[in-house]
């Protein structure tokens, strides 16, 4: 037994953070970012050094690990993003971010000559990932309400004919949850008469719950999407960063290479990864399973249309992207977008309704927004 233990100074320190860390959770409703969770049940197993390292489909000589759960993670959302029987595979990953540079990555070994066409509202980690991966890029200019402009895209490939085409498909964007329409990127493929393509779905917030939407959003495999990216700690809730990448395992079997040293094959991006969130993400599941997803998901989209409803009543100019759970309206005082930790850009921020945002949530936010409006 381990008998140092922390200065009394040092005691206070990490006192005083999670005092904050408490406080701050309390506020806010800009970053998408659920906190209705309890893992009390899983606290026992912060105390061994879980490590899924490698292919969570091939054991591994490290044994303490979490990927018969991680299996059944990818499993989930394979059909629930309706991958073909025999076709898919995935691993759960640090984040959306990592999940879209695996899609890049498999997408480059594919077509090392193409060219990735994304709009201007893509997530600012994307163009990171294109620099490391040495990708060359067009940005392609986005609608007002955040999509991708349709005929900007057909007119940008159309004059590029001749190369392979990898396209960064926004489900949900970051500011304005606007969703890239897959099946409308296909049609202007096939008329482009474009053989070799590749289609990456980047769902972090708003793919985790899309299936669960009537009409459903055209953003998975059976629309024509060859990877899908989420992240875990958003939609879900996590107590740390973490994220699901499905894709098919054809293209997976491609870039697969044995290693010796860990007993596996190594598939994925880093080497060692994460045995904890496999089993946070296994264990949301089980508890809510579909339906109760799909209830947690039919709040979030009643709260966010109550806050719309709201805000306009004060006469703020609030629009929202149809069936979604992000709310935009004008920048409001600094005070309150501290307070409520608002992202803003461009004059505008939003609110995004996640499943732990109640409707007394809305009324207090909305009563100190009338306050400084009036
Ligand atoms: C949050 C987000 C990401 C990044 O995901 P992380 O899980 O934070 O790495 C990527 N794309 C979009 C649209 C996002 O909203």
């Amino acid at each position: 037994m381990n008998t140092n233990s922390l200065s009394p100074a040092d005691s206070q320190i990490l006192a005083d953070l999670l005092a904050q860390v408490k406080e701050n959770t309390q506020n806010f409703m800009g970053y998408p970012v659920s906190k209705d969770f309890d893992f009390e049940e899983l606290m026992p197993f912060l105390s061994y050094p879980m490590n899924n390292l490698g292919d969570p489909f091939v054991a591994s000589t490290y044994a303490v690990d979490s990927r018969e759960m991680e299996r059944e993670v990818i499993q989930f959302f394979a059909s629930l993003f309706r991958a073909n029987d025999d076709d898919w595979w995935g691993y759960v990953t640090n984040g959306g971010s990592e999940g879209n540079l695996y899609g890049l990555y498999l997408a480059r070994e594919l077509h090392p000559k193409a060219m990735v066409y994304y709009s201007e509202s893509t997530h600012y980690s994307v163009q990171k990932n294109l620099h490391l991966l040495n990708m060359p890029n067009i940005v392609i200019s986005a609608q007002a309400n955040g999509e991708i402009d349709y005929h900007d895209l057909e007119n940008t490939i159309g004059m590029n004919r001749q190369t392979p085409v990898i396209i960064m498909a926004n489900i949900g964007t970051t500011m304005t949850e606007a969703r890239d329409d897959i099946a409308k990127i296909k049609a202007i493929l096939k008329k482009l008469a474009i053989k070799n393509y590749y289609i990456h779905a980047d769902g972090a917030l708003s793919g985790s719950y899309s299936a669960f939407i009537e009409p459903r959003p055209a953003f998975d495999f059976a629309d024509g999407a060859d990877s899908i990216a989420i992240s875990g700690h958003k939609f879900f809730g996590s107590p740390m960063p973490c994220g699901v990448v499905v894709v098919k395992k054809s293209n997976r079997n491609r870039i697969a290479r044995s290693i010796d040293y860990i007993g596996s094959i190594d598939t994925t991006i880093t080497g060692s990864r994460n045995g904890h969130s496999p089993l946070f993400l296994w264990y949301t599941l089980k508890k809510h399973g579909i339906e109760g997803l799909k209830k947690r998901a039919q709040h979030s989209l009643a709260v966010a249309e109550y806050a719309l409803a709201k805000f306009k009543e004060i006469g703020l100019a609030a629009w929202r992207n149809p069936n979604t759970i992000t709310v935009n309206f004008p920048e409001p005082d600094l005070a309150i977008r501290q307070k409520w930790q608002l992202a803003s850009e461009n004059g505008w921020s939003h609110i995004i309704c996640m499943p732990n945002v109640q409707r007394e949530h809305i009324d207090e936010l909305v009563k100190e927004l009338s306050l400084v409006t009036v």
